[in-house]
């Protein structure tokens, strides 16, 4: 049979990210379960997407509601988790809690509010990540590093969404030796977090590290690293 040579890309891709991966994580003592992977798939058509979730992709994560709404109902398939790793407009949480089993990118207290609202409506409790701007970046989302531990205090009290750990995006995009400080220290604010004993509060996950820097990422203590371009190529 000819296979086409995208595809054939992806599986090879696919593959050499999680020999990567486990390497990263062998090479630094960490056990290489303790990593998942999150194949970003914003942008990349369902084809591709499909041909990922053969090669064994078991997470998805996706940018916009609606794109994702339409790959996910494209895909159905029931052992695939799916989520939300893009900024999240208020507006949006509706769907959002009906499409995502996490969504990593909870920054304020109005949009956790609103997941609350519509989850509880669904009947579902909604795992969520903090995202941090760790960098204290002006252009970045996330919350300060300052106002973290107050955010995740006033979210925990709500029943309908809980709290498994918390996100970042660094600058410095391709030098990951630039970025490690700024992964520590997500390291550092988690382990403040969780010595707070805060109710409803999980400090299990650490979102971090993409393609440029997911094996430093993984290095500081990345339970889930984000990884699109490595696997399905520059996004057009
Ligand atoms: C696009 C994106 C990624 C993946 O970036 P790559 O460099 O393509 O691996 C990871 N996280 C977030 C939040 C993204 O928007």
């Amino acid at each position: 049979m000819l296979r086409d040579k995208m595809t054939d890309n992806i599986r090879d891709r696919f593959q050499e990210v999680m020999d990567r991966i486990r390497g990263a994580a062998q090479a630094c003592g960490r056990d290489p379960e303790s990593v998942r992977l999150v194949v970003v798939s914003k942008t990349v058509g369902a084809d591709s997407v499909k041909e990922a979730i053969l090669s064994g992709a078991k997470i998805l994560g996706e940018n916009y509601v609606q794109e994702a709404r339409d790959k996910i109902n494209a895909l159905s398939l029931s052992d695939i988790s799916w989520h939300f790793i893009g900024h999240l407009q208020t507006n949006k949480a509706k769907y959002a809690v009906r499409l995502f089993d996490l969504i990593h990118s909870v920054d304020s207290f109005k949009l956790a509010r609103e997941i609350d609202k519509y989850a509880g409506k669904i009947a579902k409790c909604q795992p969520v990540l903090v995202q941090v701007n760790i960098a204290g970046e002006a252009t970045k989302s996330g919350i300060s590093e300052e106002k973290a531990v107050n955010l995740v205090k006033e979210i925990s009290r709500l029943e309908n969404l809980s709290i498994k750990g918390l996100m970042t995006m660094p600058p410095f995009f391709n030098a990951p030796d630039r970025v490690r400080p700024f992964f520590a220290a997500l390291k550092v604010l988690s382990g403040l977090i969780r010595a707070e004993q805060i109710p409803n509060v999980e400090m299990a996950e650490l979102s971090m590290g993409m393609t440029g820097d997911f094996e430093v990422a993984i290095e500081e203590g990345a339970t889930l690293v984000r990884v699109g371009t490595a696997i399905f190529g520059e996004r057009s």
